[in-house]
């Protein structure tokens, strides 16, 4: 039987949405796989997590370690070598932490290794067959990955609809004494807030997001007129914080903040896999975009091929003459 292993990244005692994600990607490498989640770190917070997951997973293995309690790739990956078996299929999120983790793990564990995968289709003979994107998402590879000494993958979150959180009814088991000797030449020093802005997009139903597609800064104010009529808020992709346009309170994405809004409008932004991670929770998206073939269109429950610059305006008014 197919041995799936999921790393649970957490917060505050607080799973990621991924951890929801993993059961899909592995229903759809092997629908008969044996799931076992992985959560590590320390104390309390590590045992309210590792609980948590027991209403999705059958099996949850903790890994308790106070060397564990920042996210040290090396030291993760020190406890890992020791838990997960040779030929098991080990699953990450595709992030920051994951891309400093997956690589060196797969060479520890001389298996395969492959990372950004949007989609699996099943296990052909030792072949785990999986789709990634390439060139923004505008074409589809199919790539066979080789499972049979075992693979560590990395999956695009929101890739995989996320799983009711059930009544799996699992159990915890404690392998921090398996974990080994956890010394590390790099040492965590702090983790340093993110700024906080004047206005928290985390909290926002309705964001009017703005990308590239706004091209200048001047034009910023037509987006914050279309969400003053919609009693909206306004969000940005990086490229606009990047030229100073906005703070980075207002970015939207992998790299910064995560939102759940009820309606998310895209204006001008292509739907970068960066970006679209920060959006979660399946609001209602509205795309408008010059360019027909824009990614964002893919997931957009309504695509718009328009200019935003004459759309936002055009729409503020006649939302404001109502
Ligand atoms: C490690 C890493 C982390 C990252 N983190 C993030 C992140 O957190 N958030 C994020 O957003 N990005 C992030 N990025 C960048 C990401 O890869 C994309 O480059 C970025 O999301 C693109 O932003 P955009 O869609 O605004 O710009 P573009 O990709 O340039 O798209 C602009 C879109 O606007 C359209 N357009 C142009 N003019 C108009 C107009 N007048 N009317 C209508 N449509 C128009 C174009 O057709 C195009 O589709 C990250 C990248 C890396 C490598």
């Amino acid at each position: 039987m197919t041995q799936i292993y999921a790393y649970i990244p957490h917060t505050n005692g607080v799973a990621a949405d991924a951890a929801l994600e993993f059961p899909s990607a592995a229903k759809k490498i092997d629908d008969g796989a044996s799931v076992t989640a992985v959560v590590t770190g320390s104390g309390a917070d590590l045992d309210k997590v590792a609980e948590s997951m027991t209403s999705t997973y059958s099996q949850v293995i903790k890994i308790d370690n106070a060397d564990l309690a920042y996210p040290n790739a090396e030291i993760v990956r020190k406890a890992l070598i020791n838990i997960i078996p040779a030929d098991a299929i080990f699953l990450a999120v595709h992030d920051t932490f994951s891309m400093d983790l997956a690589p060196g793990l797969s060479v520890k564990m001389d298996s395969a290794y492959a990372a950004d995968i949007v989609d699996f289709e099943g296990v052909d003979g030792t072949n785990l067959k999986a789709i990634r994107q390439e060139l923004g998402g505008a074409v589809n590879i199919h790539v066979n990955i080789d499972i049979s000494s075992g693979a560590v993958i990395t999956v695009r979150p929101g890739s995989f609809a996320p799983v009711e959180d059930g009544s799996a009814g699992g159990a915890v088991e404690d392998k921090s004494g398996d974990a080994g000797d956890l010394s590390a030449k790099r040492k965590f020093l702090e983790i340093v807030e993110a700024e906080v802005g004047d206005v928290d997009i985390t909290k926002s139903d309705v964001l009017v997001s703005i990308g590239r597609g706004i091209e200048d800064e001047e034009n910023i104010e037509i987006a914050q007129e279309l969400a003053e009529a919609m009693k909206a808020v306004v969000s940005c992709s990086r490229p606009i914080v990047d030229a100073k346009w906005l703070e980075k309170s207002r970015q939207v994405g992998t790299s910064g903040l995560t939102v759940k809004p009820k309606v998310y409008l895209a204006m001008g932004i292509s739907g970068s896999f960066q970006h679209m991670g920060g959006v979660k929770g399946k609001p209602f998206i509205v795309a408008v975009n010059k360019n027909p073939k824009a990614p964002i269109f893919q997931v957009a429950d309504v695509g718009i091929v328009e200019d935003i610059l004459d759309f936002m305006p055009e729409l503020a008014e006649a939302i404001n003459d109502l």
